[in-house]
């Protein structure tokens, strides 16, 4: 393991480029997705100081012919990413990757339920500033997202942003303008930066809790008949309970014989209105086989489905426990199991599996 370590250390960072604020050039329509970012990136490298400079890896920048604001991201890019870094791993220390941040933490928590622990550290980062503007916070979070792709002793995918190594199926973001704009909310940082790239956790992996060795899951993944095509055009829709909700709303998602998974986002502890005509929607959508998972509307904690009379329904219609994973890392990973071919009960079983630390209870 240490010459391993060693050997990868001396490779070359991979930088993907996809776009975001990061990257963006002022144009007459506002701001845009610029090229030539190699460029850009080295002549803002250049401004560091001599001994920050030394120290940093050797990088090698690979810029997508479709450069995009992240809010034009669909699970078929997810999946796309994920395969070409599995592709490209070999003769890199570790891969960054450079994305807007508006859905940065989904494709974080998609690629860390896909990549799991791919041998490499996988770094997603990006900006609120673009990397020319005066003051900007882009060159101190590639910097740092450089220096963590080079740590040999990572292995997974992790947020950095403003200092902080947060893991990639953890993090959310929080604010809509602040440079410090993500946290993740149930799981401590990994790490930090401040001069060095300082590790917390001693273990080689970026589980908070291990991801279990699990052969089943990794050969999923990998599988070529998964189809992202289709779960790319909505089938998976995103519900956050509000007072009033009325069964014919519900309804309207989850009877659309189009949606096949559903994230539901309740009260608290995992609570919702104890309306019969609510759960008889939730019923009938888990008799279709409709894949529904269930987190708190609140950032911070788990839900405990059944802890209120009025959230029994719940189970009884079969939707999931998302315990204190993310809305992120809940939808994203509904997304991958419902891509999959597999059957209902696989899906339920493989759901409640932790596939990277995304979650802290099994
Ligand atoms: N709209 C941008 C994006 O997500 C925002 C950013 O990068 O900060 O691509």
């Amino acid at each position: 393991m240490g010459n391993t370590a060693d050997r990868r250390h001396a490779l070359p960072v991979r930088v993907i480029y996809t776009g975001g604020t990061v990257g963006m050039l002022p144009g007459a329509g506002g701001l845009a997705p610029g090229g030539d970012f190699a460029a850009r990136l080295e002549k803002a490298l250049a401004t560091l100081p001599a001994d920050r400079r030394r120290t940093l890896p050797a990088r090698r920048v690979h810029s997508y012919s479709r450069l995009i604001d992240s809010s034009a991201v669909t699970p078929l890019d997810w999946h796309a990413l994920a395969e070409d870094i599995r592709a490209h791993r070999t003769g890199y220390a570790g891969v960054v990757v450079v994305h807007g941040t508006d859905t940065l933490s989904w494709t974080a928590a998609s690629l860390a339920l896909q990549l799991r622990a791919p041998g490499l550290p996988v770094i997603v980062t990006g900006a609120m500033q673009p990397l020319e503007a005066s003051g900007s916070d882009a060159l101190g979070n590639l910097e740092g997202a450089l220096r963590f792709a080079a740590e040999p002793g990572l292995d997974g995918v992790a947020v950095y942003f403003a200092g902080r190594l947060l893991h990639g199926a953890r993090a959310t973001k929080e604010h809509a303008s602040a440079a410090d704009a993500f946290a993740s909310p149930n799981a401590p940082a990994l790490g930090d930066y401040r001069g060095a790239p300082r590790l917390f956790t001693s273990s080689p992996g970026m589980a908070t809790n291990a991801a279990e060795p699990d052969d089943e899951i990794d050969s999923l993944l990998t599988r070529a008949s998964a189809d992202y095509e289709r779960v790319s055009r909505g089938e998976v829709a995103r519900i956050v309970l509000w007072p009033g909700i009325a069964a014919w709303q519900l309804s309207a998602w989850l009877e659309d014989s189009r949606v096949t998974g559903a994230l539901l986002e309740l009260w608290g502890a995992g609570n919702m209105a104890d309306d019969p005509a609510l759960r008889a929607v939730l019923e009938r959508a888990g008799n279709r086989g409709k894949l529904m998972a269930a987190v708190s509307q609140c950032p911070r904690g788990s839900v405990a489905m059944g802890a209120y009379a009025a959230g029994q329904g719940l189970e009884q219609a079969g939707v999931l426990s998302g315990a204190d994973m993310t809305p992120e890392a809940v939808y994203t990973k509904l997304v991958h199991l419902l891509a999959l071919p597999l059957d209902n009960a696989a899906r339920r079983r493989l759901f409640a599996a932790c596939w990277a630390g995304e979650r802290s209870e099994g």
